[in-house]
């Protein structure tokens, strides 16, 4: 998808532009473990445009200096967008920060869209004339916390998007390798392409170099591997910051079907880790908990069961998740990973059959009683897949109230005890019988 940046000096309301222009997205957020609603980085959608948007504001620079938070802002923005938009606030007036944003951003050729916040009644919004001066066209006047001028502003994003970005070839597995920084991920991507044959060359001049690459197997099946570019190349200042790896991370999830999520054998888990891990599980993708570094620890017989121990604590909602040990460095079980992905792929993808669903409730009534709320028993009708990716079930019952987290559990083990569920989330829903 096409990128869309936010920069601007502090307190101008880029979040709440963000949180505005994503809003629906956001009330979808389950509250769970590891589960953050503090983010930068998500899909939003216009008139049918689908693009992903970047609060740069909210990739905070470690030691504070607002120059140099501004010159990491317009650097995202300048390396990973397509269409920028430079905040600024009729309040504030025009700016000394606003200027200097305004030429770093000169040296880009990437469309500049300027729009002026806080212009909460028609007095203020001729005020936003004196933003002429900077020389990006015609300012745009917005109120992000009333919403005016924001379809408006949209309406520009969107005119400005490229044509046509995403190619989905649909016989592709595209998967992730995420993690925070030094995990070994680069070394990873870079020894499965050095053993497989890689399809296609990525053209240069590409607006981003957010680049996925495809390659073979030697069984034949194809893959992509999300942003590997981004993965690959490093040295820029910015990407030590914690919350531009975050970034980074959440936007190969949102693009690809399976999420490798590496974690280092000699440094344990991390924080960090587990937001990612949260987020990816969320969003419904596969996920293969990768431990890299494995040639490090000193080991024996029950290093392995002990290290799984403590994913199984730290990650308890990624049960479903299969573990890998492998080493980057020594080529250790890196094998295992392209045919875990395939396997995941087929697990997230197949539909089971309502006969055989309903079946499956028939034995799972026999093992267990429905709950019982206030003296009214759940009744379970009948159960069918609705999708795929992640796999969802409905089941329909007297009364969706009725349905306890317990049991709704309870049949998501029952599916996978009798499927092969390994490496996706389930989603069971509870539906009223018509
Ligand atoms: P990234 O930031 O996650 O892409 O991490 P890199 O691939 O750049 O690796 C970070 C450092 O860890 C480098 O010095 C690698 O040589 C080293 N490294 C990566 N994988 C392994 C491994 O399996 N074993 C050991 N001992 N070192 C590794």
């Amino acid at each position: 998808l096409p990128v869309v940046a936010i920069v601007g000096q502090p307190n101008v309301g880029k979040s709440t532009l963000f949180n505005r222009i994503i809003n629906e997205r956001l009330a979808i957020v389950e509250d769970k473990p590891g589960v953050t609603r503090d983010r930068n980085y998500a899909q939003a959608e216009w008139m049918g445009h689908k693009f992903d948007l970047i609060d740069t504001g909210g990739i905070t620079w470690e030691n504070g200096r607002i120059e140099d938070e501004i010159r990491a802002q317009a650097e995202i923005a300048i390396e990973e967008a397509d269409v920028i938009v430079i905040l600024t606030s009729v309040t504030n007036h025009l700016t000394d920060l606003d200027e200097r944003i305004s030429q770093m951003l000169y040296q880009t050729k990437k469309p500049v869209i300027l729009a002026v916040n806080k212009a909460d009644n028609p007095e203020q919004r001729m005020d936003i004339y004196d933003f002429y001066s900077l020389g990006f066209g015609d300012p745009i006047p917005i109120s992000s916390v009333h919403g005016t001028g924001i379809g408006d502003l949209l309406d520009r994003i969107v005119s400005e998007l490229p044509k046509d970005l995403a190619k989905d070839d649909d016989d592709q597995i595209s998967f992730s390798v995420i993690g925070r920084p030094n995990v070994g991920k680069s070394s990873i991507v870079n020894s499965l392409l050095g053993q497989k044959r890689v399809i296609v060359n990525n053209e240069e001049g590409t607006t981003r170099d957010a680049v996925d690459t495809p390659f073979i197997s030697e069984d034949g099946t194809k893959y992509r591997i999300v942003d590997t570019a981004g993965i690959r190349r490093r040295g820029k200042v910015y990407e030590k910051t914690e919350k531009y790896s975050v970034m980074r991370a959440m936007s190969a999830i949102e693009h690809s079907n399976i999420v490798c999520l590496v974690l280092d054998a000699s440094t344990g888990i991390r924080e960090q880790d587990k937001h990612v891990a949260g987020y990816a599980h969320e969003a419904g993708r596969g996920i293969i908990i990768v431990v890299n570094k494995w040639d490090l620890p000193k080991k024996n017989s029950n290093s392995g069961k002990d290290f799984e121990r403590v994913i199984r604590e730290e990650f308890q909602y990624l049960d479903y998740a299969p573990i890998l040990f492998v080493s980057a460095k020594t080529g250790q079980n890196l094998e295992q990973i392209p045919k875990m992905v395939k396997q995941v792929h087929q697990n997230q993808t197949q539909r089971i059959k309502s006969s055989v669903l309903n079946d499956l409730l028939l034995e799972a009534s026999k093992l267990v009683p429905t709950p019982m709320v206030r003296g009214k028993r759940l009744r379970v009708y009948y159960m069918t897949q609705v999708s795929t990716n992640p796999p969802t079930f409905v089941v329909f019952v007297n009364d969706p109230e009725l349905m306890h987290f317990s049991y709704e559990r309870f049949l998501i083990n029952q599916l996978r005890d009798n499927f092969d569920f390994t490496g996706t989330p389930i989603k069971v829903i509870a539906r009223k019988r018509k």
